[in-house]
């Protein structure tokens, strides 16, 4: 039987857990994940875009687990009730080719993307960064704000969304953690987010090159944190920040960032780092306190390894979260697939066990 992740699970999971650990769990994973960076099979996700939309598969594999996530990216989804990011994905076996885990991946994401952007930010913030912008309060923005309050000391966070309901629904899910040194303040303008930040975070969603934020909003020793742009013909930054004599521009894996983030913009021949290398040794974070620093996120599938390892992991200590699924015959003759489809009808079972309900 195939071990079983859905929603309510690992809702369950993160509250038993507690978010704070549950994302440092995640980052170290990643942190030790991207430190063995030539054991991985490595390739640009594989991504079929329709007018509205994308859905992109993200393989990967060390030689001994193996991982794919099935995600889908539509900003026009909201206004039709749905979300703008879903995913579910499978960790497996390389030696037998089993999977052993199959897990909803949407939480998780958000969980991932907002511990990989503080994995980045430890390297490329300048140490003393309190205050952070966050643009584009949709579902990513709780997970952000979250993840660089409780890991990486941020004190004062600064909103801005051109629909002023996401941010005071992030607001009031702040609000209700009752965070006794969490300022929070909703701001008119990204301009008006952005003057004085240490961070600036952008989690919008629009499938257009958007400048969300342009050159002259961006001051010195910044740390840019670029989430959205994730996407052929969906950018978040002006072209003249990469630009910048001053700016720093790091990606996760080169070929598939060329393809799909900020650094889209820009010719082949325009410089990044790999943040693998930071982790090295083999280049320098963040150089001096004047420099401007831009993470080009677009999320990689060492994350997602990252994040299904991690929850496997988990469901050890953790057993009665999950459950089984028949997703591969158990058959005393691997031969006899066929006398499967005799097999009395316990063996043969095809429904899934339901999930537990979480409290
Ligand atoms: P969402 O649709 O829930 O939220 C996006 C928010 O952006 C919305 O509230 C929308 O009103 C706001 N917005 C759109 N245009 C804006 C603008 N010009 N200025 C300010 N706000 C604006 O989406 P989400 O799930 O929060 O995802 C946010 C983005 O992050 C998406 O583009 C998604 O593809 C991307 N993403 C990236 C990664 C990664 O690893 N880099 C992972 C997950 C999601």
């Amino acid at each position: 039987m195939v071990n079983y992740l859905g929603v309510s699970s690992v809702r369950e999971l993160v509250r038993q857990v507690g978010l704070a650990r549950f994302l440092q769990q995640l980052v170290d994973a990643m942190d030790s994940d991207y430190r063995r960076w030539e054991q991985f099979d490595k390739s640009a996700r594989h991504a079929i875009h329709s007018p509205v939309g994308v859905i992109e598969l993200m393989p990967t594999s060390d030689g001994q687990l193996y991982c794919f996530k099935y995600v889908n990216g539509h900003p026009k989804n909201t206004a039709e009730g749905l979300l703008t990011v879903t995913a579910f994905g499978v960790l497996a076996d390389v030696d037998t080719g089993y999977p052993l885990l199959v897990s909803e991946l949407t939480l998780t994401t958000a969980l991932r993307t907002a511990a990989m952007s503080v994995l980045a930010a430890r390297h490329l913030a300048r140490p003393d960064s309190r205050r952070m912008a966050l643009i584009g309060n949709g579902a990513q923005s709780e997970f952000q704000a979250l993840a660089f309050h409780h890991l990486l000391g941020i004190r004062e966070l600064r909103l801005f969304d051109t629909d002023p309901g996401a941010s005071l629904k992030l607001e009031r899910n702040l609000a209700r953690l009752a965070l006794p040194d969490l300022h929070i303040e909703r701001c008119a303008s990204a301009q008006e987010a952005v003057r004085g930040c240490d961070i600036v975070t952008t989690a919008t969603a629009d499938k257009r090159n958007a400048t969300i934020l342009r050159p002259e909003m961006i001051e010195p020793g910044m740390h840019l944190n670029a989430v959205g742009g994730d996407c052929p013909g969906k950018t978040e930054l002006h072209a003249d920040i990469l630009r910048r004599a001053d700016a720093r521009v790091v990606v996760e894996f080169e070929p598939q960032s060329r393809i799909e983030g900020e650094i889209q913009q820009m010719p082949a021949d325009f410089a990044v780092t790999e943040f693998h290398r930071i982790l090295a040794g083999q280049a320098p974070g963040r150089r001096t306190a004047q420099e401007v620093t831009v993470f080009d996120s677009v999320g990689f599938a060492l994350e997602d390894f990252s994040a299904l390892r991690t929850l496997h992991a988990l469901l050890q200590q953790y057993p009665h979260l999950g459950t089984s699924i028949d997703l591969v015959p158990q058959m005393n003759d691997p031969k006899d697939l066929f006398g499967l489809l005799h097999a009395p009808a316990p063996q043969a079972r095809t429904a899934l066990q339901p999930e537990p309900q979480a409290a």
